[in-house]
């Protein structure tokens, strides 16, 4: 291999000749330049760390669950917010002097040193090997099957870091075959309990299950008005007032409860959409009644759960008070 370090060379490999399946090769190459032209492994691996959201997500997730709330809690440290959502943290008192800081910062750097002296390469076990460590190739082919989406909640990974990891954990003897892995989102996965095997793979698959003589499964595409990756809107063949719309899961399943968490979020987001789509369309619309009814006693008549978008206008009915209480007519009013 001719060497071609040289700035023009580097130049037109940048430009012309680095083929990227990743971001790899221009973090190295940078990394290369600012450290005088060489680094080590670690040196390179630490820059490529930088850059994995996925790591930055985790540890902001530990901040805010862990390590912050112990500090909060012990008067050293003070969330900032924007709402309910912590952004930052700050230092209950920020008045020190240069050379307390640097005082402070040296007993940090000592309180760090010794603990990993004590403890050593153990303190990262939980992110280590031995306890679930995924290689690259599994990796991919699991986010592959996955359809790069958590498996619980149907995040995607454009909008939420995904973990690959073991279902029936190494410590309790589960393979380190790909049919003993699932992709989870950091959310679901930090809030699924250690002792939780649960496999959520099928989940997926189940998307696409479609019902035998079910209207809402045999909709004519001619009649759907939206539709996302789980759910489309129709209009609804009987009316209770102009624009009535049914916002219904693509998955024949009869019970509103019976639907999974993606299936909940793509159903949200449509109502949102048809009722900005409605109110677009007809200012005479002041407000809506949304609601399912779940089970025959409780009026459904096609048990394939759909959600009603009912709009209202004012004087659509004498008194509208109580709306849905009006399932039961004598109890309307209150
Ligand atoms: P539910 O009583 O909650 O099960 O509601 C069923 C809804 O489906 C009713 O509002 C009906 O008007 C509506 N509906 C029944 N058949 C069709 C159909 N073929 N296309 C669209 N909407 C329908
Ligand atoms: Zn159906």
């Amino acid at each position: 291999m001719t060497a071609k370090g040289n700035a023009t060379d580097l130049m037109h490999f940048i430009s012309k000749q680095m083929r990227m399946s990743h971001i790899y090769q221009p973090v190295m190459i940078k990394t290369l330049l600012q450290s005088g032209g060489e680094a080590t492994t670690e040196e390179i691996a630490t820059s490529l760390l930088a850059y994995d959201q996925s790591q930055v997500e985790y540890y902001t997730l530990r901040t805010k669950t862990m390590v912050g709330k112990v500090l909060t809690n012990n008067g050293v440290v003070e969330p900032i917010k924007d709402g309910r959502q912590i952004t930052g943290y700050r230092l209950t008192e920020a008045t020190h002097t240069d050379a307390q800081r640097a005082a402070l910062q040296a007993m940090c750097d000592k309180a760090i040193d010794e603990h990993i002296r004590k403890r050593g390469g153990a303190i990262w076990g939980h992110r280590g090997p031995d306890s679930g460590y995924v290689s690259g190739s599994i990796r991919y082919n699991v986010l592959k099957r996955a359809k790069h989406r958590c498996e619980l909640c149907g995040g995607h990974e454009d909008q939420v870091a995904l973990h690959v990891d073991h279902i029936i954990p190494r410590s309790k003897g589960g393979p380190d075959d790909i049919s003993n892995f699932q992709t989870l989102c950091i959310t679901c996965n930090t809030n699924k309990r250690d002792t939780d095997d649960t496999d959520f793979r099928s989940i997926l698959d189940s998307y696409s299950d479609r019902g035998t003589d079910c209207i809402f499964c045999e909709i004519g595409a001619g009649r759907i008005i939206a539709d996302n990756e789980l759910c489309i809107a129709i209009k609804d063949a009987f009316p209770v007032t102009e624009h009535h719309t049914l916002v219904i899961p693509k998955r024949h399943v009869a019970d509103y409860f019976d639907l999974y968490q993606p299936e909940r979020n793509a159903i949200e987001t449509m109502l949102h959409e048809q009722r900005q789509a409605i109110i677009e369309q007809d200012n005479t619309v002041t407000g809506f009644n949304v609601g399912f009814n779940a089970g025959a006693s409780a009026g459904q008549t096609v048990f394939h759960v759909h959600v009603h978008l009912i709009p209202r206008r004012d004087g659509d009915v004498v008194d509208p008070k109580g709306g849905v209480r009006g399932v039961i007519p004598s109890k309307q009013r209150y």
